[in-house]
């Protein structure tokens, strides 16, 4: 298949095009805003372009004969999405609605979506299941369920068939460390803590110790960028068998504390890590723990690495860019 991937040189993006450039055709749609065109597989075709340009979108459609779509392109920081919703709801919403007119016009059917456990806010149920309460508290998990319930009204109205896979916390590396997770404002744990192991801060923050859990720091599902990857070509393969429109989590089914979180780099480092409690960061639930069963049912999918795979496989790649 043709597969235009939007936001295919960022970081989930540009792992998911290494995995599908074996078995497809790949156009990298991408504006370089945060991506790294570097990171883009040789294989792929390369398009720099936004999508607030609707002549170089349609252009795009039209020039390579697409089949089907993937859009990794959403801002994706809570924390700056409290900041600013005006960037982000015209990046994750009005983009994203460029891009399924221009799908639309060029009679294309099919598209794969990145969303995110942030649709739930604070869960009703642990472990999260597909039908649990959908009632995000922060603009970024906003702008997701905004998009998911537009591509629904889309499949009414249009016959576009999509799959939006909500993610839960993705981490690690490609282990040949061709690829990993590069941004200019780091915002996620991981990479703050090795940021703080190789020295460029001082510390890393616990946003709140005061949580109702286990130790009174936030737990999240964490899961490897290739068990992502790996995602999206069995969610295309799905779609393309059944052509209905559906949503799954996409976790491993286990969480992890912040303060658990560093331990384990601690000991896969073997290095030190400072630490201060810092207050609550606005937006982020207590808990965010997947249940991928459904995923696992009707795709076949199953997660191949563990939290420490993830931890190693990001400790080398943050090694070899500082
Ligand atoms: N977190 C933290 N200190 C940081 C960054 C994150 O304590 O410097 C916490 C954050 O409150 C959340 C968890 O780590 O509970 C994961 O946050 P991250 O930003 O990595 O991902 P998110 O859950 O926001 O998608």
């Amino acid at each position: 298949m043709k597969i235009l991937v939007i936001g295919g040189a960022g970081y989930i993006g540009s792992h998911a095009v290494k995995e599908l450039v074996n078995s497809h055709d790949i156009v990298v749609y991408d504006n370089l805003d945060t991506g790294h065109k570097e990171f883009v597989d040789k294989k792929a075709v390369f398009v720099q372009g936004d999508l607030s340009d609707n002549e170089k979108l349609n252009n795009v459609f039209n020039e390579y004969n697409i089949d089907a779509v993937m859009h990794f392109a959403n801002y994706a920081s809570v924390a700056e999405s409290v900041k600013y919703p005006d960037r982000y709801f015209n990046n994750n919403v009005v983009n994203g609605l460029n891009l399924l007119n221009a799908m639309i016009k060029n009679d294309v059917k099919k598209i794969i979506f990145s969303s995110s456990c942030a649709i739930y806010g604070i869960p009703n149920e642990i472990p999260i299941s597909e039908s649990s309460k959908l009632n995000p508290i922060n603009p970024y998990g906003e702008t997701k369920l905004m998009f998911e319930r537009i591509l629904r009204y889309f499949d009414t109205a249009y016959g576009l068939k999509s799959i939006s896979l909500r993610y839960f916390n993705v981490a690690g590396a490609s282990p040949d460390l061709i690829i990993g997770e590069k941004h200019e404002n780091e915002t996620h744990l991981i990479p703050l803590i090795f940021d703080t192991i190789l020295g460029k801060k001082d510390h890393v923050k616990i946003y709140g110790d005061d949580y109702d859990t286990y130790d009174g720091t936030c737990i999240r599902d964490y899961i490897h960028v290739l068990d992502i990857a790996k995602a999206h070509s069995m969610a295309l393969e799905y779609l393309n068998n059944n052509m209905q429109t559906k949503s799954y989590n996409i976790g491993i089914g286990q969480g992890y504390s912040v303060k658990e979180v560093i331990e384990l780099c601690k000991n896969i480092t073997g290095r030190e890590i400072k630490t201060i409690i810092d207050k609550r960061r606005e937006g982020d639930p207590p808990v965010l723990v997947a249940n991928p069963e459904r995923f696992k049912k009707d795709a076949g999918w199953k997660e191949e690495f563990n939290i420490k795979d993830m931890i190693k496989h990001a400790w080398e790649w943050h090694k070899k860019i500082n």
